[in-house]
């Protein structure tokens, strides 16, 4: 008889799950099931699906190499009913387990529809907090609770504290907790740049290529070249990598963009990360011991450690915060629908078309082409935060609900009104010249302001501080801004106006 069932979602991949943590091999069974529904509610990246799949497939096969009982169900399995919920009630008629214990999902949808497993399962249902985050759910609200205003770097100073990381006693290392003023520079090409490494598939992992060439044809971006890790060997691999080769210039190069190198010197491990294949605490520490070993700088780890420790955590403890409600705000009431070429490619402005071609090839762009380009610009042109959302969710290989939607409808789309960032992180083309050499290949010319050869953010920037002036003018950080937007004249304003209304009706 089986004691407990243990489900695993597939973005639980870590022995160190809640639910594994009294595992017993010979009365329990853990459960992995490849489900449609959760593969299509919204159409994911090919890369994306492939890599899931396959790196469940390959934590299957590990736990049962330990003597685990794992019952496994692919997407292909006739017998397969689609869906989560209906997965787990065949597996409990035929198991009869005595109950089920899982570790809470990563989204509200599916945290709603167990709630009521246990009434239909007729079982006890035990669902546990994820232990792979260093703020609990009842920490962070607790902080909050004290605050006016959610600022992630107060909150990221707490992260240190009590992951007790980048310390010297009670004093940050180097004696301030942030050296994001050191970060900013743009990068020159560099033949010596690291890349991720590369894992060729097994056939294990070609077996699930062909089922995702086959069943999810339909969806966004390239399928192959697929080279991610998909077991922990190698994503502990591609960690080491980072850590050696690219972590002693992360924070350096953070913010800059460059053609042909969609990398730079970040570490390419969210999708590890977030999936379980690496655990957070584990890299903190790493790279600090990288900065103690006079290896790495101190801008540098600290600039990659705020990452996970400050912003990870901070943007999860706002999701589960805000609660469901929170993926529909849209604070400046933005309408229009996202532009078709986010998910075809086709524009002419360098910029995008860069960023969104790479999301298509690798299901992958750093975070400043996320926010400064691909975000700024549908905040600019006032698109529907929800469509935007939706849009980060499928192209991202390592996209999970609780991450990407405050940093969709928060950071990048200042649909919260401005609980995850102070101000909106809106920008004209100069901060895309400063940054990155995508100006140099455009059709647009970056310094003019007015006109059909002018740099459509350019305008775009101005018109959606006009268009949202009653919304923004009272935030102390636009004054700046809107007193620019002030001093222009009104042939000026009239032109800007005109200039995005144009560009804005050809977009549609
Ligand atoms: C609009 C938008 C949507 C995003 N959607 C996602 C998403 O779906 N999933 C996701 O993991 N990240 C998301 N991010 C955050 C960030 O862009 C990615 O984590 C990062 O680009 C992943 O690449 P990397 O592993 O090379 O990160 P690096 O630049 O090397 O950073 C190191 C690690 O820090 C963490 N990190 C960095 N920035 C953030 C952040 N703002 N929020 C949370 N974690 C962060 C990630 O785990 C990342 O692996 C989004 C950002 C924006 C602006
Ligand atoms: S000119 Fe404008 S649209 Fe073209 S790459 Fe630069 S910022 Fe992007």
């Amino acid at each position: 008889m089986v004691q407990t069932l243990r489900l695993l979602l597939g973005d639980q991949l870590s022995p160190r799950m809640a639910s594994l943590r009294d595992l017993d091999p010979a009365r329990d069974v853990v459960m992995l099931a490849e489900v449609a529904a959760e593969a299509t509610y919204v159409r994911h990246h090919k890369k994306k699906i492939a890599f899931v799949f396959a790196a469940m497939r390959a934590f299957a096969d590990e736990l049962s190499e330990q003597g685990v009982t794992v019952r496994y169900v692919q997407l292909d399995d006739p017998l397969n009913t689609g869906s989560l919920g209906t997965e787990i009630a065949r597996a409990v008629s035929e198991l009869k387990p005595a109950e089920l214990v899982l570790t809470e999902p990563g989204e509200h949808r599916l945290a709603a529809e167990m709630e009521s497993w246990e009434a239909t399962l007729g079982i006890p249902v035990e669902v546990r907090e994820d232990s792979r985050f260093i703020c609990s759910h009842a920490a962070f609200r607790a902080w909050a609770k004290e605050r006016k205003q959610l600022r992630m770097e107060y909150f990221y100073r707490e992260m240190r504290r009590c992951a007790g990381v980048l310390l010297d006693g009670e004093e940050p290392a180097g004696g301030r907790w942030n050296y994001d003023s050191e970060n900013r520079k743009p990068a020159d090409a560099d033949l010596f740049m690291p890349k991720p490494p590369h894992f060729a598939p097994d056939a294990h992992t070609r077996e699930v290529l062909d089922l995702v060439a086959t069943r999810f044809a339909d969806h966004v971006g390239d399928l192959e070249p697929f080279w991610f890790a998909v077991t922990h060997a190698q994503a502990e691999e591609a960690l080491r990598h980072f850590l050696v080769n690219a972590l002693p210039s992360f924070g350096d190069y953070q913010d800059a963009m460059l053609s042909g190198e969609p990398f730079l010197y970040h570490s390419v491990i969210s999708m590890y990360l977030n999936a379980g294949l690496l655990d957070a605490r584990d890299i903190c520490r790493r790279a600090e011991a990288e900065y103690r070993a006079g290896r790495v700088s101190l801008n540098n780890a600290e600039g990659f450690i705020r990452q996970i420790l400050g912003w990870r955590e901070f943007v999860r403890g706002v999701y589960w915060l805000r609660g469901p409600d929170y993926l529909h705000e849209n604070a400046l009431g933005a309408t229009r629908n996202l532009p078709w070429f986010y998910w075809s490619g086709e524009t002419e402005m360098a910029c995008l078309k860069a960023a969104i071609g790479q999301t298509k090839r690798e299901a992958y762009a750093h975070h400043i082409q996320r926010l400064m380009v691909t975000g700024n610009f549908a905040m600019l042109a006032g698109v529907d935060p929800y469509q935007v959302h939706e849009w980060y969710l499928a192209v991202y290989a390592d996209a999970y609900e609780w991450v990407e939607a405050p940093n969709t409808i928060g950071m990048s789309q200042f649909a919260d009104g401005g609980v995850v960032g102070s101000k909106p992180y809106a920008s004209s083309g100069a901060y895309i010249d400063r940054m990155s050499d995508y100006c140099g290949s455009c059709v647009y010319d970056v310094k003019a302001k007015a006109g059909p050869k002018a740099c459509p953010f350019n305008y775009l920037y101005w018109d959606f501080l006009a268009r949202n002036r009653d919304k923004l003018e009272g935030n102390p950080r636009m004054a700046p801004m809107f007193k620019t937007l002030e001093r222009m004249s009104d042939e000026r304003r009239a032109e800007i106006a005109d200039d995005a209304r144009k560009f804005l009706e050809a977009l549609q």
